[in-house]
């Protein structure tokens, strides 16, 4: 399988290329050329597999012959051996037609293990091959950065350092990050939001003087190996419930359009889905372009839900550029025009394209406490904030009795004891295996904001390429 920028303007790579590169040099994200697809018969056939042989089988055309059958096989085994629950994502009924997909049973309490996990192995595998080191570099509104670091904490060749915005992660995902003492794990804390850090990151993927000397990697969901992780999950959840002849919708708690990307990836790959609701809180940039075609940035709300507050999210780029007709140029002008005016009208076909799959819907503070009471005293379940603006979406959509419909719970509850504790009366608490992160070490670096210094703190310690 080919890689193709999503502005046109960058050799195609092949997955191994893809999965080192991050963002794209014409500053696009890469995209598969083409969707593999899957037949209804080839889908029957999934019904019932381990979710790690599930996952081998759905990523291989992906993959390519990057690696061998046997040896991604043995990779997924590796990454969802880790998972503290025998199914990897158990599936929980909340009522006649609500589900919760439980994603949060990997080392660090969110979802975002699931492709974390793989993506440590896959970046050990390909740099070994190469005899090549690599500098991660990312920035997390919380969870990508412990999930990122748990990943690669002492694998060989690999250096990460992880931005996250001062005080606007909650104190568990915080220690999450900075109690990993591996000493190629460098937590740096700037003053600023997540999108600044985020900003931080992406220059850094284009300026010369980083990018001549080390290999940059990404880890945050521009990365298409994470994506392509979380494709599996959506086959998984669909197959119980009656995939291929029934359809399945997803409502999916979103924030830089990762996620829920990678149900478009499924539907786009043969599975049926009914629909797929974006979730937003109050940062609702998407609810608008995708109910008033009105992509335009506001300043950051900080909310119970720090990993969806964001304005800009990276992959509604593949998204737009799909429904687009894969046009680079015209997408890559779309985009100059967003980041110069952090404002841009989606096309009609645009609008129309995302119309036939998605829905979306906006939860404020009450709305998300609403849901977290509702499915506590009528469930019996415990969700945090995060899950439960995709549960408050899932139960204002509107769709009919005989569809499905299934909300991602995107963390464990205990990751945000307090919006949960004042919803519901109950003080979630962390499962056994974390259970002593509050006694650890914490180690990181406070730097004031400005490109620069960060810059240059990472180049004076990271390794070079080769
Ligand atoms: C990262 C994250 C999200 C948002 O996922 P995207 O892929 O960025 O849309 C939602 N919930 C939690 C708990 C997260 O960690």
């Amino acid at each position: 399988m080919e890689y193709i920028s999503t502005r046109g303007a960058a050799p195609a790579l092949d997955f191994e290329g893809a999965t080192l590169a991050g963002l794209a040099p014409d500053g696009g994200l890469y995209v598969p050329r083409q969707w593999p697809r899957f037949s209804p018969d080839e889908i029957t056939a999934m019904r019932g597999l381990p979710y790690a042989t599930l996952a081998a089988r759905v990523m291989q055309p992906f993959v390519g012959d990057c690696l061998a059958p046997e040896r991604l096989q043995a990779m997924c085994d590796a990454a969802y051996g880790r998972f503290a629950h025998k199914a990897v994502t158990p599936l929980v009924q909340l009522d006649e037609q609500h589900w919760v997909l439980e994603l949060f049973h990997g080392p660090t309490l969110a979802f975002k293990d699931v492709a974390l996990q793989l993506l440590g192995l896959l970046f050990e595998e390909f740099l070994n091959r190469r005899a090549e080191n690599l500098t991660i570099v990312g920035a997390t509104s919380g969870d990508t950065g412990s999930a990122a670091i748990d990943a690669v904490a002492g694998r060989e060749g690999i250096d990460i350092f992880m931005l996250h915005p001062r005080g606007r992660v909650s104190d568990v995902q915080r220690r999450q990050m900075t109690t990993v003492l591996a000493p190629n794990v460098h937590n740096i804390a700037i003053d600023g939001s997540f999108d600044d850090a985020q900003a931080m990151v992406k220059r850094m993927f284009n300026d010369p003087d980083v990018t001549g000397r080390f290999r940059i990697g990404a880890v945050n969901s521009i990365n298409w190996a994470r994506l392509m992780a979380q494709v599996v999950y959506y086959f998984a959840t669909a197959l119980q419930l009656g995939a291929p002849e029934r359809k399945v919708a997803f409502s999916v708690p979103t924030g830089n359009f990762g996620d829920v990307f990678a149900g478009y990836v499924a539907a786009r790959m043969g599975l049926p889905v009914e629909r797929l609701i974006v979730a937003t809180n109050v940062n609702d940039i998407l609810h608008r372009a995708l109910s008033e075609g009105d992509y335009s940035a506001g300043t950051v709300t900080p909310t119970a839900a720090p990993s969806m507050d964001i304005q800009v999210s990276s992959n509604f780029e593949r998204l737009l550029f799909d429904l687009g007709g894969r046009d680079g140029v015209a997408m890559a002008e779309q985009m100059r025009g967003f980041e110069a005016s952090k404002a841009m009208r989606l096309t009609n076909a645009q609008r129309e394209g995302a119309a036939a799959l998605f829905t979306s819907a906006r939860a404020d503070a009450d709305d998300t406490a609403q849901a977290m009471r509702w499915a506590y005293e009528q469930c019996g379940q415990v969700l945090d904030p995060h899950t439960a603006i995709g549960l408050h979406a899932a139960r204002e959509s509107g769709l009919g009795a005989d569809i499905p419909v299934i909300t991602l719970a995107t963390a464990h509850p205990a990751k945000f004891p307090d919006p949960v504790e004042r919803a519901t009366g109950l003080r979630p608490t962390l499962p056994a295996r974390v259970g002593d992160l509050f006694q650890r070490e914490e180690r990181f670096t406070e730097l004031a904001g400005g490109y620069d210094n960060v810059a240059a703190y990472i180049t004076e310690r990271a390794v070079p390429a080769a």
